[in-house]
This record gives C-alpha cells, sequence and structure tokens, in this order.
C-alpha cells in the first residue's frame, strides 16, 4: 500500500489501521460516504489487531458480575447483545469478503486452574440467567480428555465463539475495503492534527497531509501525542504470545480439541492449535515491561507446566502487543477529544485484550453516527466515559493490582 506523499481532502481520516479504524472506514463506505482515507504509522495491522491470539467472542474485559452491578441487570443484557453482534461482524466479514484467514469455529473452553467446580458452576448460572447463553460443560474427567494436563477442573464451552489467523484476516479486510474505494496509506504517521476554518482539520504526516472534516483517533495503545486527552485515558499493558514448531501428531498428546483455552486465572494462559499443527501461546501481562527479553523463555515455562509431555519442542516465534485499558476497563468511545463541542474528533481506545470482536462495532457505531447521526454509542458513554488514567502513577497502580491478583491466584491454587 503506499505512503502518503501529497496534500489531499476527503470527507473523513481515519487514523489508524487495526481492527477500530478499518471497521470505522467500512462502516462509513458501508453507509455511502465516499471519501474515505485511512492512514497507518506502519503497516495494516501493526499493533495489537496483527499481534493478537485470535479468540473471537462476546463480552468485555469487565467480567459480567460486575457489569451488571454497574449499569443494572436490562442496560447488561443490551451491551452484551451488542458484544454478541460485534462477534457475527467479524464472521460476516470473512464471508462477505471471502478471507482465508484459517478460521476455526470449535469454539473457546474456559478451564478450571482451581479444584473449586463452584467457579464454574456460578458462572455457568450467571450466562444462563442474565443473557441467555448456554455453555458448554466438561467435568474434570471429560477436560482431561481434551486437554492432557493435571492443572484443569472442568471447562466452560463457549461453543458461538471461533478463533482465527489475525494478520491473513486484518489483511484481508484491508484488500476489500480498497476494493470498495477506501484509500489506505501505510507508513504515514499523523504527527499533528490541525483544526483550521469551517470546522476542518489538517492531519499531517511526514511527506503529506488529509484535510477533512471528520477524523477518527484510532490508534489506541500504539498512538502518541496527537489528543492529549486520548493519550491520558488510557493505560498502556503488554502481554506477550508466542508459536511452537509444527508439532504433527505430538499435538494430540497435549490438546486434543480444535477449541481454543483460557483459564479461571487473573493472569490467564491463552493459547490455540493452529491450522499446521504448530500451538499459539500467549499470557502474562504487565503496565511497566514491555518488551522483556526473556518472555520466550516465560512462555516456554508456562507451557510445560501445562503440558510437560511437550518438553524440548522449539519456540519458532515470540512477539508482544501492547493493549490499550481504561481505568474502568471498559472501551470508550465519543468525539470532542480536542476540546471543542462537537469538533468532528471522533476517537475510541480501551479493548484491552477483549477487542478483536467489540473493535468492529465500535469502529461501526463511530461510522453510523458520523453518517446518520445513530447514537448507539450512547449505549456505552452513558456508564463508560472518558477517565484520567494517571500516567506513569497510574501505570504502577495497574502493576500493583496485578501482582496482587497474581499472588492471590497462587495462593487459591
Ligand atoms: C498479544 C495480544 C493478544 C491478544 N489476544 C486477543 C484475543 O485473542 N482476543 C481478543 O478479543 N483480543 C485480544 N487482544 C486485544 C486486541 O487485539 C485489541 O484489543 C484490538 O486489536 C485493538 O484494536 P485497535 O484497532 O483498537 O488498535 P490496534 O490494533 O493497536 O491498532 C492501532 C493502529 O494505529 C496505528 N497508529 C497509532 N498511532 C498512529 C498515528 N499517529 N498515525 C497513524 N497510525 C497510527 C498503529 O500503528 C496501529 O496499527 C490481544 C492483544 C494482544 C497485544
Amino acid at each position: 500500500m503506499p505512503t502518503l506523499e501529497n496534500s489531499i481532502t476527503a470527507d473523513v481520516c481515519v487514523i489508524g489501521a487495526g481492527f477500530a479504524g478499518l471497521s470505522a472506514a467500512k462502516g462509513l463506505i458501508d453507509r455511502s460516504i465516499e471519501s474515505v482515507v485511512v492512514i497507518e504509522a506502519q503497516e495494516v495491522g501493526h499493533g495489537c489487531s496483527g499481534r493478537n491470539g485470535g479468540f473471537v467472542f462476546s463480552g468485555f474485559n469487565l467480567d459480567e458480575e460486575t457489569l451488571i452491578k454497574k449499569v443494572g441487570f436490562s442496560h447488561a443484557q443490551t451491551l452484551y447483545r451488542h458484544s454478541e453482534t460485534a462477534v457475527k461482524m467479524v464472521k460476516d466479514n470473512i464471508r462477505d469478503f471471502n478471507i482465508d484467514c484459517d478460521i476455526n469455529n470449535s469454539g473457546i473452553l474456559l478451564a478450571n486452574w482451581f479444584d473449586r467446580p463452584e467457579i464454574l458452576d456460578d458462572y455457568k448460572s450467571l450466562m444462563t440467567e442474565a443473557f441467555g447463553v448456554n455453555l458448554g460443560e466438561y467435568d474434570a474427567r471429560e477436560c482431561r480428555e481434551l486437554l492432557k494436563s493435571a492443572h484443569y477442573y472442568g471447562a466452560l464451552h463457549e461453543r458461538g465463539a471461533f478463533h482465527f489467523h489475525p494478520v491473513k484476516y486484518i489483511r484481508g479486510l484491508a484488500n476489500a475495503l480498497i476494493a470498495k474505494g477506501a484509500q489506505i496509506y501505510e507508513h504515514s504517521p499523523a504527527v499533528r492534527l490541525e483544526p483550521i476554518s469551517d470546522g476542518k482539520h489538517i492531519i499531517h504526516t511526514p511527506k503529506g497531509n488529509v484535510t477533512a472534516k471528520t477524523v477518527i483517533l484510532a490508534g489506541s495503545a500504539y498512538m502518541k501525542g496527537l489528543s492529549p486527552l486520548y493519550d491520558r485515558t488510557q493505560t498502556p499493558v503488554a502481554t506477550y504470545v508466542m508459536a511452537t514448531e509444527p508439532l504433527g501428531d505430538r499435538l494430540k498428546t497435549a490438546i486434543n480439541t480444535g477449541a481454543a483455552v483460557y483459564d479461571t486465572r487473573f493472569d490467564f494462559d491463552y493459547y490455540r492449535p493452529l491450522a499446521d499443527t504448530r500451538i499459539l501461546w500467549g499470557g502474562r501481562i504487565s503496565a511497566t515491561a514491555m518488551n522483556p527479553p526473556d518472555i520466550k523463555d516465560k512462555l516456554y515455562s508456562d507451557l510445560m507446566r501445562v503440558y510437560p509431555q511437550l518438553e524440548g519442542i522449539k519456540i519458532d516465534y515470540s512477539w508482544h502487543g501492547i493493549m490499550s485499558y481504561a481505568r474502568h476497563k471498559m472501551p470508550v468511545i465519543g468525539n470532542s477529544v480536542i476540546g471543542r463541542p462537537a469538533d468532528g474528533v471522533w476517537f475510541t481506545h480501551g479493548f484491552g485484550g477483549h477487542g478483536v470482536a467489540l473493535t468492529h462495532l465500535f469502529g461501526d457505531m463511530i461510522a453510523g453516527a458520523v453518517a446518520d447521526g445513530d447514537e448507539t454509542y450512547r449505549d456505552f458513554t452513558d456508564h463508560y466515559g472518558l477517565k484520567n488514567s494517571y500516567g506513569t502513577l497510574g501505570k504502577l497502580a495497574a502493576e500493583a493490582t496485578y501482582r496482587y491478583y497474581i499472588l492471590r491466584d497462587k495462593i487459591r491454587g
């Protein structure tokens, strides 16, 4: 894709080609906004959207119990339904654009790390009663047929969830949008956002610029310096992933299911079998150590703890990504981020580790608001607005909280 090297105009300029930015662009084009430009600092999918574990599931970072307490039963149902719509949006894109992204419809397992059946029982009841979600259930013995590890005591199965190859997906999505008329520029970081007359803005990049009436900030934790409010209302949190060598028949000596897996600890492992018999294995979070050098060894030791029968396997790749968290753990959306009312600058961030599906919804809600004045996004803003995350102090507080929960899980386990 080209680099922006001249001055252009557009109806809307989207900054950031992750899932949120591209979904906003798609939503605008679907609503007949013809001139949509996306500028990306690096390459499409450079941020979390190209680095994630590939779990596509409903719900939020914020747990359902807390959500219900905060917004009430009925509104929690509305929000949860939105998250289910988000999952469907991803599935529809894969189908409509015929994107080859190794989709695996085996669902997602939540495995119980603790020998306490009530953890899964309570969660299953809550999901049925509050949201009508009927999770499948495996007892400890059945679970160990699927996940051949002594660490698990049963599992719940989210059958409507799926997993996929996020980089293949996002590249497919970007190409489909270009075919529909979007202009996407790579290696074109927005370095300055300048309000001009007629309610328009100029978005400057090192070699060119875009003049647009509407701007959408979708850079999440990778965006810095365009809007102080955008920056100070998110805490960047790192998480880490590795991919093993292809394991052939050995894979099934450990993971005897096509489902993706995570567990009931605060700092859970998340992993899934890939089409070529590798395991993609992720875990650990930190608000202070973004890219530690020993991450491969640490993830390998996490994998060995769960599946010691795989000792000696090679790790072919490892990487990290930086997620964006708001203090309330819900995504945020709105406009007026640079301080003028209705100034035509929309924003979204705060998807944390639960953003693959939700970014699609939030991008689309911005598009609906911009194109049609649709106020669906207020379902979220009425309860979860922008909150100061207090910079370095906020990061240290987040790290301390993580340490506390990790220690608590060690004591419980
Ligand atoms: C390792 C890892 C595993 C994860 N696993 C899962 C999972 O399995 N399931 C799940 O639901 N979620 C998961 N997540 C979270 C999910 O990936 C994110 O919430 C989601 O991708 C966020 O998308 P986004 O579009 O908001 O931001 P990003 O994908 O981070 O995209 C932001 C883009 O903006 C660009 N940008 C920033 N600043 C500028 C600028 N000034 N000019 C131009 N471009 C700019 C960046 O280069 C980047 O490409 C995971 C995250 C990580 C890091």
